[in-house]
């Protein structure tokens, strides 16, 4: 009996030290300097966290109006140009959420009116992820067109690796319902930008090579 209530009593003892040294790390974890609060408010503001293991971004058709050769550019938003305004923002990772600097994004998408631009280069443009794989597109939120809802091509690629072709697309819009090539991870919130107009962030997960 005793030997038992003995057993009982370490069992006890060894539980609340595994329980205590949990909340310990748990306090820890969650406060961090005021400086470190802020860096991780913004970033969270700015882009879902990627923590150890990310799902490869699915690909998604090209389509037919892919064009090589488009400028080098950020900004894709013209003098004159009608649309709303949107910004763009995310990050290119590997799958282990390291950063891809250099990455290559090539952007195409239709204008309001859901057109593509075949002859030129408008609403088309070319930019590399910077040293923490973050990129930046100012544009137009697109147009529908017949059988498709609103979404923004891209061909993204890390220095030296292979070409993920996928599409964008923007939560709430009634298209989605009826589009047969949208895919849930490929949809993200469209938000009111601070500066006016709207915002939307994707992170991108590459695979290794
Ligand atoms: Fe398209």
């Amino acid at each position: 009996m005793l030997h038992k209530r003995f057993i009982v009593a370490l069992a006890l003892m060894f539980g609340v030290g595994i329980l205590s040294a949990c909340s310990i790390q748990a306090v820890n974890a969650s406060a961090p300097t005021e400086t470190a609060a802020r860096a991780v408010a913004s970033a969270a503001e700015a882009m879902p966290a990627c923590t150890g293991k990310a799902e490869a971004t699915v690909s998604n058709a090209e389509g037919p109006y892919y064009k090589s050769g488009a400028p080098e550019r950020t900004v894709l938003v013209e003098p004159g140009m009608s649309g709303t305004r949107l910004l763009l923002t995310g990050q290119v990772l590997t799958t282990d959420c390291r950063p891809v600097a250099g990455a290559v994004l090539d952007f195409w998408q239709a204008n309001d009116r859901g057109e593509y631009d075949n002859t030129g280069y408008t609403l088309r443009g070319k930019q590399f992820a910077d040293e923490m794989g973050r990129y930046r597109l100012e544009t137009i939120v697109p147009g529908r067109y017949p059988g498709r809802t609103l979404h923004i091509h891209v061909k993204v690629s890390a220095p030296g690796g292979s070409v993920l072709t996928t599409q964008i697309y923007f939560e709430g819009e009634p298209g989605n319902e009826s589009d047969g090539l949208i895919r849930p991870s490929l949809i993200v919130p469209l938000t009111d930008a601070a500066s006016g107009g709207k915002a939307a962030t994707f992170n991108f997960a590459l695979s290794p090579n």
